[in-house]
């Protein structure tokens, strides 16, 4: 499965995917942050043919790799399946957006904005996936002041533009940590795919194995997400976000927390969850 990938991280869906038997040959990844990338040259530097420093590169078909210390082409080969963790700091309530700079002003005005509905769909056009998937906050459903249209309609629409029928899950990880923490899932399926076929056919095994877990009674994990409920996820997560910024934001303990430890040991902790 050859496998691609923009705002990678730390890579983590290789070892997920290995896990579950599938043979993966990763194509070209994308990250910004020095210290990931010291980790995706160390765990698979010699796995990925290049890794660029910014999503872009995939769109100019070149770009400055991380890997090999020059500039590098794209690769050639279309990618059976691509990740990607776009950047949610242009939508999230813990940021500031009443300032006047690109990153304390409205979402539109923020740059990880252009990264998610411009960069992105330039990678779908230009790379093609076969499948793809996208992590994002629920928060992307709140409306555009602008328009009325939630962020996420408009998003989608793009992707449907660009011939992918497109599911969207909303994951709760408290099933996984003692922590909630709800984040979107899209996913994208193109017409060589199997498009709407295949994504009904997907869904239904996401029903399935919610049905049979190995443990207890049935667990609802995924929450499947219709377009007619954006208006009301946005609602509730203003709601959960105490409604006005660092107020009663879940989570704000272990921030805090992270904070101390960085103050105290002059070291970076990476929380995983
Ligand atoms: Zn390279």
């Amino acid at each position: 499965m050859r496998y691609e990938s923009t705002c990678t991280g730390l890579a983590g869906e290789i070892i997920g995917f290995e896990a579950l038997g599938m043979d993966v040959a990763p194509l070209a990844c994308a990250e910004r942050k020095p210290s990931a990338q010291r980790y995706l040259k160390h765990q698979f530097g010699n796995r990925f043919l290049h890794g660029f420093t910014d999503n872009a590169a995939f769109v100019a078909g070149h770009g400055e790799c991380f890997l090999h210390g020059r500039d590098c082409p794209c690769p050639a080969m279309r990618p059976d399946i691509s990740i990607h963790g776009l950047p949610c700091q242009a939508y999230s309530w813990m940021r500031q957006r009443s300032g006047s700079t690109k990153n304390t002003g409205q979402v539109w005005q923020h740059p990880g904005h252009e990264e998610v509905f411009e960069v992105f769909h330039s990678y779908l056009r230009e790379r093609q996936p076969l499948g793809w998937i996208v992590e994002e906050v629920p928060a992307l459903a709140q409306p555009d002041k602008r328009t009325g249209i939630p962020f996420l309609q408009s998003f989608l629409r793009k992707c449907r533009s660009l011939g992918y029928c497109v599911v969207v899950l909303q994951m709760d990880h408290v099933v996984w940590v003692e922590m909630s923490r709800k984040r979107l899932w899209m996913i994208g399926f193109s017409e060589e795919l199997g498009h709407k076929q295949a994504a009904d056919a997907f869904l239904q095994i996401v029903h399935e194995s919610e049905k049979f877990r190995e443990l207890g009674e049935p667990t609802q994990i995924w929450n499947i997400v219709s377009p007619n409920s954006d208006a009301e996820m946005a609602r509730q997560q203003y709601e959960e976000s105490g409604g006005a910024h660092g107020q009663g934001v879940p989570g704000k303990d272990l921030f805090i927390l992270y904070l101390r430890y960085n103050l105290n040991t002059n070291r970076t902790y990476l929380f995983c969850i």
